[in-house]
């Protein structure tokens, strides 16, 4: 087995798409190779987005309806999120792991997480939702600093 452990840090961006269907690939070629698929959600930015919708600001909204929209973003994310992935995963006979993580900084929580599992590889996309174009994304760029294990950064197809 040249990998047991394998992370991939998924965004819903199109490179992300590209990282899990790599990794998709060494997991069918080992069936023992655990997948994980983590996303890191930043509920408090988008339900900031939310309010701003609404046009109130968060200090004038009851704690139900602020309660309310949390959980709308995460229902929503979730079902997004299988919807993209679940077509890639039916095929795998492989054990899948699927975490979200609420917090505002990808890049450390992505190498803390990866560490705290021991994950022996990440497989994760250059770019990701942001505008910006370049080689590699802030994230990216965290992630290929500062983890302790191999990382295969994937790029989406032209
Ligand atoms: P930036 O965020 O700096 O504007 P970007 O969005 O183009 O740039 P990154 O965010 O670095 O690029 O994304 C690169 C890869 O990092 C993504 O393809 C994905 O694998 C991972 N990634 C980024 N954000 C998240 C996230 N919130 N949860 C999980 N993985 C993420
Ligand atoms: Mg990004």
């Amino acid at each position: 087995m040249l990998y047991e452990n394998v992370m991939v840090p998924y965004d819903g961006s199109p490179s992300s798409r590209a990282a899990l269907e790599e990794a998709a690939r060494f997991a069918r070629n080992d069936p023992e190779m655990t997948l994980r698929i983590v996303h890191i959600l930043d509920t408090e930015t988008r339900v900031a987005a939310l309010l701003d919708k609404e046009k109130r600001a968060a200090a004038d909204v009851p704690s139900a309806h602020l309660r309310d929209l949390q959980q709308r973003v995460i229902e929503e994310t979730d079902a997004a999120i299988h919807r993209q992935i679940d077509s890639i995963l039916e095929e795998l006979d492989n054990r899948v792991v699927i975490e979200f993580l609420e917090e505002t900084s990808p890049g450390s929580q992505i190498v803390a997480y990866a560490e705290a599992a021991k994950c022996d590889l990440i497989v994760m996309g250059s770019r990701g939702l942001g505008a910006i174009r370049g080689m590699l994304g802030s994230v990216s760029n965290h992630v290929l600093r500062e983890a302790s294990m191999p990382v295969l950064v994937v790029k989406a197809a032209e």
